[in-house]
């Protein structure tokens, strides 16, 4: 019998290699003294912006300032209420409270996670002025409805792009089809820093510019404060490794498709259900999640055979208590608490090697007495 020791995401494996690379774009920054926006983070800001495909990029502190922000920019505050998912990270939502508006929660499909924009239109009201869209695990929300929609409803939208960057639909990447997108460098992201940072992308001049100076006290020039802002940079150090790191975002991209595919293959006579990508899609697997009823079992069973695996997200956010204010209660966003408690992210990270899967399907199968 073996056993292995397989985290979620293998993150020092990706240092390891990276290790000589990163050093010497270390060495680049402590040489310039340059230390909070200066050349790494402008180049960065370009090559985001041309990967996604959007006119600007601009560096933040992390990705929940990016969507504070973004929300900010588009001068969204008390009274106003933003529709979001309630299956998400909480930031999603706590950048929605923490500009003075209200989050509206709009249920889930059960196939992607993601928000079902049918059912947008029961959640708009007179005072919605957003729709935070999260493209969650890494597959795409249904832009293309959802911006009909909010064209048609005057809405602006803020795509929560942290867990897709380079996904697509229509080959429409992730972040560059709303006003602004928002990503996350958290170091577990599939581009990922060894530290925190975010950015803002849009085609907007005008979000460009206003996140620009909220992101340095409310300023666009020195000592000229213009509102109250932030201090929210994405600093020169996160920068250049980001940047090294972004030249193989592409091919950690293929492999975390390639382990995905084994996962499908393997896993798909048992009784889970398995992660789906829609035609026309491209998921990128952030986190490659399964559901089914003895999601607990499973868990406690693989954590025992030293398989790293974590609920992505045991409460959606409407039953969480800070926001019971909002009066939702349970029962009213069922996919949303079906998923929270059906499902379980496996191992997949682009380190992820041919035995370390193979014990992590065998466990599974063994869990369902399949082998
Ligand atoms: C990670 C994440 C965020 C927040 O990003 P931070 O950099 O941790 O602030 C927001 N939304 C989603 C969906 C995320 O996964």
């Amino acid at each position: 019998m073996i056993y292995l020791n397989i985290p979620l995401v293998n993150l020092k494996r990706q240092s390891d290699r990276l290790r000589d690379e990163i050093h010497a774009s270390l060495d680049r920054v402590i040489d310039s003294g340059q230390f909070i926006m200066g050349d790494e983070e402008k180049t960065f800001e370009k090559e985001i912006a041309s990967f996604v495909g959007t006119t600007y990029g601009i560096g933040v502190g992390n990705g929940t300032d990016a969507l504070i922000m973004a929300l900010r920019a588009l001068n969204i505050g008390p009274g106003d209420e933003v529709i979001t998912s309630p299956f998400t990270f909480f930031a999603s939502a706590e950048s929605i409270s923490s500009v003075g508006a209200t989050p509206v929660f709009v249920d889930i499909s059960p196939d992607t996670y993601c928000m079902d924009v049918d059912m947008l239109y029961d959640a708009i009201t007179p005072r919605t002025k957003a729709i935070i869209p999260v493209h969650i695990f890494g597959h795409m929300v249904d832009m293309k409805k959802l911006m009909e929609i909010a064209k048609a409803r005057n809405l602006a939208v803020i795509e929560d792009a942290c867990q897709a960057i380079g996904a697509t639909q229509d080959c429409m990447r992730a972040g560059a089809i709303g006003d602004a997108g928002c990503f996350s460098f958290f170091p577990t992201k599939n581009l990922g820093g060894m530290g925190d940072g975010g950015m803002v992308v849009t085609n907007r001049k005008d979000m460009d510019d206003a996140v620009r100076m909220f992101r340095v006290h409310g300023s666009r020039r020195k000592y000229h404060n213009e509102c109250i802002g932030y201090n929210s940079r994405l600093d020169e150090l996160q920068a250049a490794i980001l940047r090294v790191k972004l030249r193989y975002l592409s091919g950690w991209e293929k492999k975390r498709r390639y382990r995905a595919r084994i996962y499908n293959e393997e896993l798909k006579n048992l009784p889970i259900k398995l992660p789906i990508e829609l035609d026309e899609y491209r998921h990128v697997y952030h986190l490659y999640v399964i559901g089914c009823d003895e999601r607990d079992g499973l868990m406690s069973y693989l954590k025992d055979k030293g398989i790293g695996c974590g609920v992505y997200y045991p409460l959606p956010l409407h039953l969480l208590p800070v926001y019971r204010n909002l009066g939702y209660g349970i029962g009213r966003l069922k996919n949303a608490e079906g998923a929270a408690i059906t499902t379980l992210a496996i191992p997949l990270c682009p380190e992820l090697n041919d035995l370390e899967q193979e014990y992590v399907i065998d466990s599974i199968k063994e869990f369902y007495g399949v082998k």
